[in-house]
């Protein structure tokens, strides 16, 4: 079976030319998949009953299938999914105080294996493909809303699931101009952020992109030296050549660059490097989200206390810098990044 969702209105209609229909069935098709999220040929009424049966022989919309919703009392859910050759992905739903937040995937696995998370012991599986990384968005939207239905309110998207986002480049950039289309999901780009490692040819291509998501980067350290340990992709780009991609990004209107910093107790929780942050950002138009570390037993770090996270941000504030903590969600559900997957294939094993 091959997969429909992730192809654009011309791919739609070269998938149409053997079956022989007029052009605008590749319209309703696209029309059906993308603003009504319908996964069922069979339920595509507007098409005819003889093309549906006929689609369906070779085509299905997606592959992937939830294979379990994990609730948290915090409102949180988390959706592991079944996608094609047997992998598990994980996709997020967060509920806030005025809109809702979808947390995505982009690989199955990451090649990257930051220390301290949990999708790096899972290791690297493969690349998601476009209609993969749609589809999590749409089932997770039509568990809450129901198919066809719009949104009660704004959603956001953050590609900050398992994977490394610029290490899948084209199809990630894919999936986001097809969320984007105002034909289909219609959702807006500055409401999508892309968290990345560092790729720096990544970020370099992400600046010429005519639609284009938010950039995060996960800085985490401020010296190459503890960088190389937490983040190994730093070797390969270390934080001089990180931060000069990040000085040559051309920032959009009220557009500004998110740095992360994973709190972890001990190794890169102190003033000093609170202070060092904030020479590394100086003359960027950025922000800080400080993020308390989700700890998992199979991995040596804790969160730095919330006490230690307060008193750097108010040190990252003080010289100018906006910095937030990120509240800590699903936490009873193993919501941090690729826990839950990591667990799954643990238990299967
Ligand atoms: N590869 C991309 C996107 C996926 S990770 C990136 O590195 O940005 C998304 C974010 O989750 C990163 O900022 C990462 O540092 C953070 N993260 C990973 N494991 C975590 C954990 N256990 N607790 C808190 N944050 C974590």
């Amino acid at each position: 079976m091959t997969e429909l969702l992730g192809q654009t209105l011309g791919e739609l209609g070269e998938t149409l030319r053997p079956f022989d229909v007029p052009s605008y069935r590749a319209r309703q098709l696209y029309y059906e998949m993308y603003k009504r999220r319908n996964y069922e040929i069979e339920a595509m009424t507007e098409l005819p009953k003889s093309l549906r049966a006929a689609l369906a022989e070779r085509w299905t919309v997606t592959a992937l299938s939830v294979v379990s919703v994990f609730q948290s009392t915090d409102g949180t859910r988390r959706y592991l999914f079944q996608a094609s050759g047997g992998t598990q992905i994980e996709a997020v739903w967060i509920p806030e105080a005025d809109r809702d937040t979808i947390c995505l995937s982009t690989q199955a696995g990451c090649p990257l294996a930051c220390q301290f998370c949990m999708t790096g012991v899972l290791g690297w599986q493969r690349n998601l493909t476009a209609g993969e990384i749609i589809a999590q968005v749409g089932v997770v939207l039509n568990d809450q809303y129901g198919v066809g239905r719009r949104p009660a309110r704004g959603v956001n998207l953050v590609l900050m699931g398992m994977g490394e986002p610029l290490l899948n480049y084209v199809r990630v950039m894919k999936a986001i101009r097809l969320l984007c289309d105002p034909q289909g999901m219609g959702i807006s780009q500055r409401r999508i952020t892309l968290s990345t490692a560092g790729v720096v040819p990544g970020i370099d291509d992400l600046a010429k992109e005519p639609i284009r998501p938010e950039l995060a980067i996960s800085l985490s350290a401020t010296t190459n030296a503890l960088r190389d340990q937490l983040i190994p992709l730093n070797k390969r780009w270390p934080l001089e050549e990180l931060l000069a991609a990040c000085r040559r990004y051309p920032l959009r209107r009220r557009e500004r660059l998110t740095f992360e910093y994973v709190m972890l107790d001990g190794i890169n929780d102190s003033d000093r490097e609170a202070d060092q942050l904030v020479r590394l950002l100086q003359g960027l138009r950025a922000k800080v989200n400080l993020i308390p570390y989700n700890p998992s037993p199979e991995l040596p770090f804790r969160s730095s206390p919330m006490k230690r996270i307060l008193q750097f941000q108010a040190r990252v504030r003080a010289r100018g810098i906006p910095a937030f903590i990120r509240t800590p969600r699903g936490r009873d559900i193993d919501a941090a990044c690729g826990q839950l997957a990591a667990r799954a294939t643990v238990s299967c094993s």
